[in-house]
């Protein structure tokens, strides 16, 4: 089978032929039909997650079809055939203690596809079975597998987020997560205010459902946002902690930013309206096997759809170098043609 690897931290990506693996008795092995290009794969190209084993195959956003299931998995439940997904959540240890609060996405020894094991950017690959979910009629395997980081990550952190039907959300960035939080904030029923820079985005954010979209280049985000009464949540997808610093002051009374785009630049946070306001600021970990079926009929319900720019596997790199770019229209996706 084709693998694409990466041998060593800051190594290029390799096309290599490898064996294809057999599953362990809990896991499943997946043919592989596509799988999304997100920015957390540069954890894995430059070795900026602890503990990386290599070679390493990245990607998290996998979907495909169920080739072989282990001898301990239960058929009641998977058997070969099945359209699968993997997320972030690539698998949990059911021990420790968040785990025996229920609580897996924050397990202790939580396991990621592309930084823990070998992830999508491949013919086939092995997962256990909590990591899986079932891809609806309705979407197809390029659908769904963007929907598995970018897609869950925007669903939950919203849903979960406490504002209510009508309320201001305002959705910071518009990239492969950005494009898709727009869309499940409107689908959720908020005022969805979308923030980035330039005037390039501004109709297509309009018709992925924003309200209204703020160019903060040339306006004060800070002051349109509270010229509406300020947001409830702003969801910040943008990698850039300077970007959430400067919004922090478009927050309405009890308002939260929850960041979901990775940075490793500080935000600086002005205590005062902190208190004042009672406003908060706190992250959100994309979510379980169970939140990506919830992500994945919520999206068939909804009509959100991933835009995507599809390149063959074996242009892994030009389309991880679009995503790094930030010039992807919205999310890079690899198909195997499986
Ligand atoms: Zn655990
Ligand atoms: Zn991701």
């Amino acid at each position: 089978m084709r693998s694409v690897q990466i041998s060593k931290p800051k190594g290029p990506f390799e096309i290599v032929e490898r064996g294809i693996p057999e599953p362990g008795p809990t896991q499943v092995r997946i043919k592989i039909q596509a799988c999304g290009i997100c920015h957390s794969d540069s954890f894995t190209k430059e070795g900026l997650f602890p503990g990386i084993q290599y070679p390493r195959v990245p990607g998290h956003e996998i979907a495909g079809v169920i080739d072989v299931i282990g001898k301990n998995v239960s058929t009641a439940q998977w058997k070969a055939g099945q359209r699968v997904v993997v997320g972030w959540h690539g698998g949990h240890c059911g021990y420790c203690e968040s785990c025996r609060r229920g609580d897996f996405v924050t397990c202790r020894y939580g396991q990621v596809p592309g930084i823990s094991y070998d992830g999508g950017y491949a013919d086939y690959m092995v997962a256990p079975t909590e990591a899986l979910a079932i891809i609806p009629d309705e979407l197809s395997a390029t659908d769904a597998a963007p929907l598995m980081c970018a897609g869950i990550t925007t669903y939950n952190a919203l849903r979960n987020s406490g504002a209510r039907v009508g309320d201001v959300v305002a959705i910071l960035g518009i990239g492969g997560l950005g494009h898709l939080g727009v869309q499940f904030a409107a689908k959720m029923g908020f005022k969805a205010i979308a923030i980035a820079r330039g005037k390039d985005e501004e109709e297509l954010v309009k018709k992925l459902g924003a309200s209204q979209y703020i160019d903060s280049r040339s306006q004060n985000a800070v002051e349109e946002l509270n010229r509406l009464g300020g947001a409830k949540v702003i969801l910040a997808t943008v990698p850039s902690g300077k970007a959430m610093s400067e919004i922090l002051g478009g927050l309405a009374v009890n308002g939260k930013l929850i960041v979901i785009g990775a940075s490793d630049e500080p935000i600086q946070v002005p205590l005062p309206i902190f208190i004042q306001g009672r406003r908060s600021l706190v992250g959100w970990p994309s979510g379980t096997s169970i939140d990506s079926q919830d992500t994945l009929s919520f999206s068939v319900l909804s009509g959100v759809r991933s835009m995507n720019e599809v390149f063959p596997l074996e242009r892994a790199a030009e389309a991880y170098e679009l995503m790094m770019s930030g010039r992807a229209r919205f999310r890079s996706v690899l198909t195997t043609g499986n």
